[in-house]
C-alpha cells in the first residue's frame, strides 16, 4: 500500500481521472470523435436545431469515420469493442442528442438486426453501404396505439401461397424515417400461419410502393434529428424480405438493448457539455462584484454536477467493460439508462440556472441538451419501463401490466 500523500490538485474537467481507465484504442477513438464534433456538429448543430433538420450529407462522414455499425464485425464495419463504441456515442451527444440518435439508429437499430438476424443476401446488400453512410436506415417498433407495450403492436404482415409478403399498419416516432432508404419493420404476422401470429422483422426499401414516411412536425425536443411516421399500405415484399433467424418479440428488443447501452453513455456526453458550459461561464460571469463561481451556491450546484456526470460516466465504462467481457445483463443496461439519463437532465436544468437568462438561448448548448435529454428519457425505453426492469430483476415479480 503506498503511504504517499494525497495529491490536492484534480483536473476540473476529469475529476474523477477516468482517462486512466481507457486504453490507447479507446483513448484514439474518444479523441478522434471528440475532434469531429468540435469541427463538424458543434459549428452548425446550433441552426440545424433551430431549422428542424439534420443534414442527410453527415451520414457519408460519419460513415468516413467509421462509426456506423462500429461494434460489428465484418461488412466494412469498424469491429471496434463496445467500451470504444459507448465512448464515441458520449462524444457525438456531447456534440448533439441528434448526432448519437442517428449514428445509434443506423448503427443498432437498422444494421444491428440485419447483421445479427439477417440472410446473407440482406446482409451483403445493405450492410456495406450502411456502413459507409451512403445508404440510411431506420427501424419501425413504435406505432401510435403501441409504445411502451410494444407487444400490442397493429402492423400487419400476410404470407402470399407464393411466400412473397404484404405489410399493412403505421409506425410512429421513427427516427431518420424520411432520410431513410431502407427501414426494418416489425409485424405481427398471421395468427393462422406458420409463425402463429409471432412478430417477425422485414427488411423493407422505402422506395417500395405502398410505403411513405412524413416528417412530424412541431416538435420542442431532439429538433436536429429527423422524426416520421411510416405508413404502409399494401406493400408487397419478396419472401426473402423477412429475417429469417429471429422470429417473436426477441427480435426488437435485442435491437433496443444494444441502443440503450449507447444511450447510457451517450447520456453522460450532453450531462458533460452542460456542465462544462456552467463551470466556464461561472468563472466569467460577474455579479456583485465577483464571479458567480465564487458563491456557495454556484459552487454547490458544479459540485453535484461534477460528481453526478463522472460517476455516471465510471457507471458506463463499468457497463462496457462487462459488454467486453460477456456478462452484462439486461437489467444492468436499465440501470446504466434510468440512471445516467435521469442524471444528465439534472444536471442540464442546474446548468441552465447557472447561466441565467443566457441559458435558454441557442447561443450556448444547455438548454438544448435539456430538451433533447426530454427525448432520451422517453425513447429506448421509459423511464418508467426500465424501473419496472430493474424492479422485476430484483423481486422476480413483474408489475408491467
Ligand atoms: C424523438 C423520438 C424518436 C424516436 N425514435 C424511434 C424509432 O426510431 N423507432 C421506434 O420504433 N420508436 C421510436 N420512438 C418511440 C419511443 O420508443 C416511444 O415514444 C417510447 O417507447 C414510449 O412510448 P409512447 O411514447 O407511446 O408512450 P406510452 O407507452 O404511451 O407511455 C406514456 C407514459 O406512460 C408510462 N407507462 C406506460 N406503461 C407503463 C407501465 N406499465 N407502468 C408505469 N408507467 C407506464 C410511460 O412510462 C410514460 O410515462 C421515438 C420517440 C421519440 C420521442
Amino acid at each position: 500500500m503506498s503511504h504517499q500523500p494525497l495529491r490536492q490538485a484534480i483536473d476540473p474537467l476529469d475529476p474523477l481521472h477516468l482517462d486512466g481507465l481507457l486504453s490507447e484504442e479507446e483513448l484514439l477513438v474518444r479523441d478522434t470523435v471528440r475532434r469531429f464534433v468540435g469541427d463538424r456538429v458543434l459549428p452548425d448543430v446550433g441552426e440545424w436545431f433551430d431549422q428542424g433538420t439534420f443534414p442527410r450529407e453527415m451520414a457519408q462522414a460519419f460513415g468516413d469515420l467509421g462509426l456506423l455499425g462500429m461494434h460489428l464485425e465484418g461488412y466494412g464495419c469498424a469491429g471496434t469493442s463496445a467500451t470504444a463504441y459507448g465512448l464515441a456515442c458520449l462524444e457525438l451527444e456531447a456534440g448533439d442528442s441528434g448526432a448519437r440518435s442517428f449514428v445509434s439508429v443506423q448503427g443498432s437499430l437498422a444494421m444491428f438486426p440485419i447483421w445479427a438476424f439477417g440472410s446473407e443476401e440482406q446482409k451483403q446488400e445493405w450492410l456495406p453501404r450502411m456502413a459507409a453512410g451512403t445508404a440510411i436506415g431506420c427501424f419501425g417498433l413504435t406505432e401510435p396505439d403501441s409504445g411502451s407495450d410494444p407487444s400490442s403492436m397493429r402492423t400487419t404482415a400476410r404470407q402470399l401461397p407464393n411466400g412473397d409478403w404484404v405489410l399493412n399498419g403505421t409506425k410512429m416516432w421513427i427516427t431518420n424515417g424520411s432520410i431513410a432508404d431502407v427501414a426494418v419493420v416489425w409485424a405481427v404476422t398471421d395468427p393462422e400461419g406458420p409463425d402463429n401470429g409471432a412478430v417477425r422483422g422485414f427488411v423493407v426499401p422505402t422506395d417500395t410502393p405502398g410505403f411513405s414516411a412524413p416528417v412530424i412536425h412541431k416538435k420542442v425536443s431532439l429538433r436536429a434529428s429527423i422524426t416520421s411516421e411510416l405508413v404502409l399500405q399494401e406493400v408487397h415484399l419478396p419472401a426473402g424480405a423477412v429475417l429469417p433467424n429471429v422470429t417473436g418479440m426477441r427480435g426488437p428488443l435485442s435491437c433496443l438493448n444494444e441502443a440503450r447501452f449507447g444511450i447510457l453513455f451517450g447520456a453522460c456526453g450532453a450531462a458533460r457539455a452542460c456542465y462544462e458550459s456552467a463551470l466556464s461561464y461561472s468563472l466569467e460571469r460577474v455579479q456583485f462584484g465577483k464571479p458567480i463561481a465564487s458563491f456557495q451556491l454556484t459552487q454547490k450546484k458544479l459540485t453535484e454536477m461534477a460528481i453526478a456526470v463522472h460517476t455516471g460516466t465510471l457507471l458506463s465504462m463499468h457497463l462496457g467493460r462487462m459488454k467486453d467481457a460477456g456478462t452484462l445483463a439486461t437489467p444492468q443496461v436499465s440501470i446504466g439508462k434510468l440512471n445516467n439519463v435521469a442524471m444528465a437532465l439534472r444536471v442540464a436544468r442546474e446548468a441552465r440556472a447557472i447561466l441565467g437568462a443566457n441559458g435558454i438561448t441557442l447561443e450556448y448548448p444547455v438548454v438544448r441538451h435539456m430538451v433533447n435529454l426530454e427525448s432520451v428519457y422517453t425513447y429506448e425505453g421509459t423511464n418508467e419501463i426500465h424501473t419496472l426492469i430493474v424492479g422485476n430483476a430484483l423481486t422476480g415479480i413483474p408489475a408491467f401490466g
